[in-house]
């Protein structure tokens, strides 16, 4: 049983706080949502969890097991067991999927086989792990591609940012399968960053935020997604009187990874 723990968190970003002091705690095995409107804070805090660089911590720790996160870089905090699948993955032509899974998965032919069997699971097609990542790949299948990354290196800690956009009905059902099926065999722990209560069907949360200008606003269990499809986050946000966006933040496309493409 591990303990992914975020207290106090708060991040800056070109001098605008983005974060607000975010309190979250996941537990091995299980799934929490984190939901939120455009601009509140989402990808912020994923990117923050993961250690980029242009985001700046102000406050508050990430701990593992009690080990504190801040101040490792992105791969020691994945050699820790945390793992992004982002929401607009990067492609990385001429590095190829097979091979990046190799080196990052400590290579070796157990590694092929299970790169095999998880692309089968997953509907992933042979053909893709030998070309670049994420090279040309369609929306959708850039999502299988991060659920299959995930999958191989059998991480403690997953966030999923929006795993569930550009996605059809029936990838959406492969990969919240997968992943909810993680939640048993490998006792994953889950912060499912969306947008949509779809994704929660077949990904059950133990536990909904809502995050909102930059802090969690309402924490509760899977009726609170049901509550927001109903009054939406403007209702919402007028119920608690809280900001639904994060005030004075820069109107600059909201992630710098984003990608037209889909
Ligand atoms: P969400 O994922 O909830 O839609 P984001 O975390 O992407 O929200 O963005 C929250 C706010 O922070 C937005 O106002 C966005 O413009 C701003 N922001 C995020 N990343 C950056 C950045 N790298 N530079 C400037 N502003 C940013
Ligand atoms: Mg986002």
């Amino acid at each position: 049983m591990s303990v992914l723990k975020i207290t106090d968190l708060a991040a800056s970003v070109d001098g605008h706080e983005i974060l607000r002091g975010v309190d979250l705690e996941v537990g091995s095995g299980e799934v929490h949502a984190l939901m939120g409107p455009n601009g509140s804070g989402k990808s912020t805090l994923s990117h923050v969890l993961m250690g980029r660089s242009d985001y700046v911590v102000t406050s508050g720790s990430i701990t593992i097991d009690g080990e504190e996160l801040l101040g490792l870089a992105t791969w020691e905090r994945a050699a820790r067991g945390l793992f992004l699948a982002m929401q607009y993955p990067v492609e990385v032509p001429g590095v190829k999927v097979i091979d990046l899974l190799r080196a990052a998965a400590a290579g070796g032919t157990s590694t092929d086989r299970r790169l095999s069997e998880e692309a089968a699971r997953l509907a992933v097609e042979p053909e893709f792990l030998s070309r670049g990542v994420n090279d040309g790949f369609s929306g959708g299948e850039k999502k299988r591609m991060e659920t299959l990354q995930l999958a191989v290196l059998a991480p403690k800690f997953a966030i999923l940012d929006e795993i569930d956009s550009g996605l059809d009905v029936d990838a959406l059902r492969d990969v919240s399968r997968r992943v909810e099926a993680m939640t048993e065999e490998t006792d994953l722990g889950v912060l499912a960053i969306t947008h949509y209560s779809r994704l929660l069907t077949e990904l059950r949360p133990d536990r909904v935020h809502v995050l909102m200008g930059g802090r969690v606003v309402v924490s509760g269990g899977p009726e609170l997604a049901d509550r927001l499809e109903e009054t939406g986050y403007e209702g919402l946000a007028a119920d608690l009187g809280v900001e639904p966006t994060v005030p004075g933040a820069p109107s600059i496309p909201a992630d710098p990874f984003a990608d037209p493409g889909f």
